[in-house]
């Protein structure tokens, strides 16, 4: 193994190490909607790519079968030059038809039909560590082949970012999971669920569980927010901005984020809170019938009790469940999916009270050639960066800002 590289974990250091192969202008890691709009756009400006990961691997392996999209039909297109391979062109094949919601099994085969099309040499190696070089990024994949890159694209999206409450840290896998972990939610049927949290997820995972036959106890701070969607023709739908991320009428500046960027990042980051904060799809709510709900709760304490788990909450009533779901969110740290290496991650300038990299106009750090792209972007280009709508928006700024580089070198 080349001396500077940092040892890496056990699953790498059984693999056999290669020597570098021939050095690549462009790595994109990671293959769900940012890194292949990505990888289109790059290559549409003729910048010599390769990018790895599984697609769409998230949605498959992440999220609940049988889930819904929150996002509408035109705010879910990922992006190639020219507008091409969008919802409507793969709807027009024939594989799927238009529908509000969009459901997630339809989505994936949206992904990997655009995969197929715009990435057809996509390698599905994990990329196990990025190291700098110089002015090069030495990658090291996870058989052991290791090859120079000028540039790369971090572009990884959610995992292993799940956010767990410190009151339920350190608590076994079979009392207390977060919902990145579950495919299936039919598992639990015939148990007691206390379902933590009011956004999308909580919402949708407690309507999932109860239809299939758990006993389901919504928990949350608050009462849950419900926002219109696509289905609903109301004044108020045809007013939202397309996206539809935020209230009214601040969804209308989410959709700039080039102007986003531009603000104090005190007030960049009150405004992501506000249009990020926890609401559920109004079509959820006639699924809420089979779920137990007492907002206004916070649980301070989490013991096993049993075979199950006993909760106490902020009043000092209590309740008892065979499960804790936690529908609580991500906290972003582009240090905690382990690609990085220490002094690489050293260079990197943060965003001011964030683990995310202050970015350039072109998703650039503060370490020439090193982007980000997705949610790790949102503390620097604000709320639109978290969501498939604003995968256009990163992937024409990352193409351009590498075409500039390319010009120079
Ligand atoms: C429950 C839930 C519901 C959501 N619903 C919506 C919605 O309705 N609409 C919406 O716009 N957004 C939604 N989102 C947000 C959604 O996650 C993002 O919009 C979208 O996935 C961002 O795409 P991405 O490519 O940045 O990340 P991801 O889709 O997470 O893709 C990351 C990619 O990186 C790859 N990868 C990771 N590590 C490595 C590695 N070491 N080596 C190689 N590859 C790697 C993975 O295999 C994957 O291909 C939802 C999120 C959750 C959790």
């Amino acid at each position: 193994m080349n001396a500077s590289l940092t040892p890496v974990k056990p699953a790498a250091a059984s693999a056999k190490v290669r020597a570098p192969k021939s050095a690549c202008r462009m790595t994109v890691i990671g293959a769900g909607p940012s890194g292949l709009s990505a990888t289109a756009h790059l290559r549409g400006a003729g910048i010599e790519t390769r990018t790895f990961g599984e697609p769409m691997s998230f949605w498959r392996g992440h999220m609940p079968t049988g889930m819904k999209l929150r996002s509408a039909w035109d705010a879910s297109n990922f992006s190639a030059p020219g507008g091409r391979y969008s919802l409507n062109e793969y709807a027009a094949t024939g594989a799927i038809r238009r529908t509000a919601p969009i459901p997630i099994e339809d989505f994936i085969h949206y992904g990997e039909w655009f995969q197929r099309q715009t990435v057809p040499d996509l390698d599905r190696r994990k990329v196990l560590r990025v190291e700098g070089i110089g002015d090069r990024f030495r990658i090291l994949l996870e058989d052991g082949e290791r090859f120079d890159s000028e540039s790369v694209v971090v572009a990884t999206g959610l995992l292993n970012q799940e956010f767990v409450p410190e009151v339920f840290r350190g608590l076994p896998p079979e009392l207390v999971s977060h919902t990145a972990g579950h495919i299936d939610l039919g598992r639990f049927k015939g148990q007691r669920v206390a379902v933590i949290g009011r956004g999308q997820s909580a919402v949708e995972s407690a309507a999932l569980l109860a239809e299939s036959g758990a006993e389901v106890e919504l928990i949350s701070r608050g009462e849950i927010r419900w926002i219109g969607w696509e289905g609903a023709k109301t004044m108020m739908h045809w007013m939202r901005a397309p996206s539809g991320v935020g209230p009214f009428p601040l969804d209308w500046l989410v959709e700039v984020p080039h102007v986003v960027r531009l603000w104090p990042h005190a007030l960049r980051e009150k405004f992501s809170k506000r249009c990020l904060r926890p609401a559920a799809a109004g079509w959820l709510a006639p699924r809420m019938g089979g779920v137990r709900y007492k907002p206004g709760r916070v649980v301070v304490s989490a013991k096993p009790e049993g075979t199950g788990i006993a909760l106490v909450f902020d009043d000092s009533s209590r309740a008892s469940a065979d499960h804790v779901l936690l529908a609580t969110g991500y906290s972003l740290d582009v240090a905690k999916p382990g690609i990085l290496s220490a002094s690489l991650l050293e260079r990197v300038r943060m965003q001011t009270g964030t683990h995310c990299p202050a970015l350039s106009a072109h998703l650039e750090s503060s370490v020439p050639g090193l982007y980000f792209t997705g949610a790790s972007a949102v503390p620097a280009h604000g709320p639109l960066l978290r969501f498939v709508a604003g995968v256009g928006y990163s992937a024409r700024a990352i193409a351009k800002g590498a075409a500039a580089r390319k010009g120079r070198g």
